[in-house]
């Protein structure tokens, strides 16, 4: 590589640090048993103390090093001064190794939009401290409080937690990080927590063995926590050998590259462009696909509707299959942008 990186390399690089620290912030908080919970639209739309503070490392991390870009973020958030122990300067030497896709070494910072989940799976990541708090309870029973609920299930949420860093040029995701704080949780004491995975159009996606699932099975993985009937009656038109429901976008194409499902099937409005910017760049950069139901494109430009009101469908392979069998009442209800 000649002369110093292109700026959305060092803009990755810095992503894939701070994606990081974030994910230890996420780790913190729930250890610290102080979750700060705030609903935001409704019972199924939480905030924590985690999402605040790790947005806020995410966001002023990334416009110190690079102030010209658009940071959009999940949270609504007032603008206040940031600790200077939440501002992440790392970079990673791997990431700034690598050669730019020659379409984006030109790029330029005005032009880029970051698009921040701070938490994907805040809903879980609220029910995994419960079951972990119950447990302590359960451990010091004189203290009351309710039925302690199994330890596995507690591991099995955390698996859902992601912190979620879209880049966008042109409308389009072009890369993409996603840290998931509590892989390898399972293991136990002295085992490195979480793990980063990363991807960019035109270099492809690193930090996971790319897996896909075998034979000619159809395994549709979905929402756990936002289902209505035309999510259901969705799926079921897939004609799934199996569903899987699990929590958060990020998680749900974590599945999707490793092999443990074919399809996320989502039609209903409710993720946002933070929750499938950068998922949808992980996915695009290793050959997969994410579109609403009808298959169209979503844009990730500063100035469009949050909400991706016409659902999420992505696969690995065979996207047309899935839309082709999209029920005529999902696309008369979710109408593409
Ligand atoms: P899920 O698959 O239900 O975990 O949702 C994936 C992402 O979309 C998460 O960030 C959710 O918070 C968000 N989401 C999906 N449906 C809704 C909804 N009805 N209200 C608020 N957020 C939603
Ligand atoms: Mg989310
Ligand atoms: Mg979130």
């Amino acid at each position: 590589m000649s002369g110093s990186p292109a700026v959305v390399m060092r803009l990755v690089a810095s992503a894939y640090a701070v994606a990081e620290k974030a994910g230890t912030i996420v780790r913190k908080v729930l250890h610290s048993g102080e979750l700060g919970i705030v609903e935001k639209t409704g019972a199924n739309d939480l905030q924590t103390l985690a999402d605040r503070l790790a947005q806020q490392s995410i966001c002023a991390s990334l416009s110190k090093r690079f102030p010209k870009i658009t940071i959009i973020g999940e949270e609504d958030l007032p603008s206040e001064e940031i600790q200077e122990d939440l501002i992440e300067t790392g970079q990673s030497e791997e990431i700034l190794q690598r050669s730019c896709p020659p379409e984006y070494s030109q790029l330029k910072e005005e032009e880029i939009v970051v698009w921040v989940d701070p938490i994907d799976g805040t809903k879980e990541y609220t029910e995994a401290s419960r079951c972990l708090h119950f447990q302590a309870v359960a451990q010091a029973p004189h203290k009351g409080l309710d039925t302690p609920q199994p330890h596995s299930t507690a591991l099995w949420l955390l698996d859902n937690v992601t912190v979620l860093i879209g880049i966008a040029h042109g409308g389009r995701a072009i890369a993409g990080v996603i840290n998931q704080p509590f892989y390898n949780y399972k293991l136990g004491a002295g085992t490195q927590l979480g793990r980063t995975m990363w991807g960019m159009l035109g270099l492809g996606a690193f930090g996971f063995q790319l897996q896909e699932v075998p034979g000619d099975r159809r395994i549709v993985t979905t929402t756990r926590s936002h289902s209505n009937k035309l999510v259901t009656d969705c799926v079921d038109a897939m004609e799934p050998h199996e569903v899987v429901r699990v929590g958060g976008a990020g998680n749900k194409i974590i599945q999707l590259v490793e092999g443990k499902a074919s399809a996320y099937v989502f039609a209903s409005p409710g993720c946002k462009k933070w929750d499938t910017c950068a998922p949808e760049a992980i996915l695009h950069a290793v050959g997969g696909k994410l579109t609403d139901m009808h298959g169209n494109a979503y844009r990730y430009d500063a100035n469009v509707k949050h909400m991706n009101s016409a659902g999420v469908l992505a696969t690995l392979r065979n996207h047309e299959y899935y839309v082709s069998r999209v029920p005529q009442s999902v696309l008369q209800a979710l109408k593409s942008d």
